[in-house]
């Protein structure tokens, strides 16, 4: 006869999309778990996502579902080159799987995972500054000095985390600059809202406009810039009106309207290492593996973390002793996969060379879309496939182990 589970007492790092979902995972097998965030207000950034079926599959598996009136599902969309001429178009709806990949405003994810964490403690305005594995435990130690022990902690606080820093030392944690940087935002502009996600590739910058629910568009604009430029003081309209100007009617009509809208500017950048941790101290999601935007895989991944961290969770039952090394081997080969192919999109979008993107958009316009379905296909296929597997464990019903 087996003996019974022992869930760890666990504190999860960050209220972000990783360890939110973590969150409820964890809470469905019946794991004490907490989350610790550091801002005053679970906020996140107000702009849009692309949740792609294999993140919205793992999601449902979880029994958390995004609520029609908060998405739109992604159908037709179309890629032009400097001339606003096409090069590739398609409908992600050829490739029938359900729940579908929708877009989705950055603060309506939000609620619906806070919602379906309503049953996790959770501690706002506390700010983790580092922890320390001890004899059967980690201790934890927060920004405002007070201190605590778990049995297992989980490093969900994002690219700069605190835990994977105070865990693995500063050479671990090393990130790469990617060489672009991205403006972000969402605007209600009901008139203005594009029927398809377009977006345009012209020599060394990227602008794509995403249709959200409710009238609103979500807008991300990508330059190419050496490392430290432009500085967060260029997230004004007249900087974007005058570095993107110029190029699409429905862009310029946008950049019009940007007064009181708050725009978001960062560098993108990827971990020269995928680490998910060690002993009792697990990291998942961007905290793991932060990877460029290009795929739109970064939250989708982390919710795979989340959806894989539960199931090894279940299948040790409860004992962490090879917890990592466990998640380690289910999803190393994946993430790591994405981050790379994330990267070679975003350098292949912004390359300057007059015959190279010429090749490039050639070879994208008579690539077959038999040949592309299959490309995104195969992305999803390991989220999917996660999918069923915490279905066949008897997700999202609480189990009895
Ligand atoms: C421009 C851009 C566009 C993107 N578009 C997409 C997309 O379309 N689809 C997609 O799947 N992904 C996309 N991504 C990637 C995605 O945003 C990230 O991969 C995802 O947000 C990672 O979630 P996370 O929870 O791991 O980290 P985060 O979102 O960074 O969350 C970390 C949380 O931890 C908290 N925290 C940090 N430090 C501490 C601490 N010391 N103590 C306590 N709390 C702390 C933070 O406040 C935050 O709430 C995009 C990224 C960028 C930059």
């Amino acid at each position: 006869m087996t003996s019974a589970a022992h869930w760890p007492r666990t504190l999860i790092v960050g209220g972000g999309i990783a360890g939110l979902t973590a969150a409820v995972a964890l809470r469905r097998l019946g794991c004490p778990v907490e989350v610790a965030e550091q801002s005053p207000a679970f906020g996140v950034v107000g702009s849009g996502i692309t949740i792609q079926a294999n993140a919205n599959a793992v999601l449902n598996a979880l029994g958390i579902t995004l609520p029609d009136d908060d998405v739109v599902p992604i159908g037709h969309f179309t890629m032009l080159n400097e001339r606003g001429q096409t090069v590739l178009s398609g409908d992600a709806r050829r490739i029938m799987v359900d729940p579908p990949s929708v877009n989705v405003h950055r603060a309506d994810l939000h609620r619906v995972l806070l919602e379906a964490a309503a049953e996790v403690p959770l501690r706002s305005g506390c700010a983790v500054a580092g922890v320390t594995p001890v004899d059967g435990g980690v201790e934890v130690a927060f920004s405002d000095g007070t201190e605590g022990r778990w049995e297992l902690v989980v490093g969900a606080d994002g690219a700069h985390s605190a835990v994977r820093r105070s865990l693995l030392g500063e050479a671990e944690c090393r990130t790469r600059y990617s060489g672009q940087t991205c403006w972000r935002f969402a605007i209600e502009a009901p008139d203005l809202v594009p029927s398809a996600t377009v977006e345009q590739w012209i020599v060394g910058r990227r602008m794509g406009a995403v249709p959200l629910s409710r009238g609103r568009i979500y807008v991300y604009l990508v330059e190419s810039a050496p490392p430290g430029t432009p500085g967060p003081g260029t997230a004004a309209p007249s900087e974007l009106r005058a570095r993107f100007g110029g190029h699409h009617a429905v862009l310029d009509q946008i950049f019009e309207r940007l007064e009181g809208v708050a725009i978001h500017h960062g560098d993108l950048l990827e971990h020269a290492e995928v680490s998910f941790g060690r002993g009792r101290v697990v990291l998942i999601g961007d905290a793991s593996h932060a990877m460029t935007p290009n795929l739109g895989q970064g939250a989708g991944t982390a919710i795979e973390d989340a959806g894989a961290l539960a199931l090894e969770m279940l299948a040790s039952r409860g004992d962490v002793g090879a917890l990592v090394a466990s998640l380690d081997g289910r999803r190393r080969e994946r993430v790591t996969s994405v981050l790379r192919t994330a990267r070679r999109i975003g350098a292949m979008g912004h390359w300057k060379n007059p015959l190279a993107r010429w090749l490039r958009d050639t070879l994208m316009r008579i690539t077959p879309q038999s040949v592309s379905d299959k490309q995104t296909a195969e992305l999803w296929r390991p989220g999917l496939e996660l999918a069923v597997e915490l279905r066949e464990a008897g997700f999202p019903s609480p189990l009895e182990v």
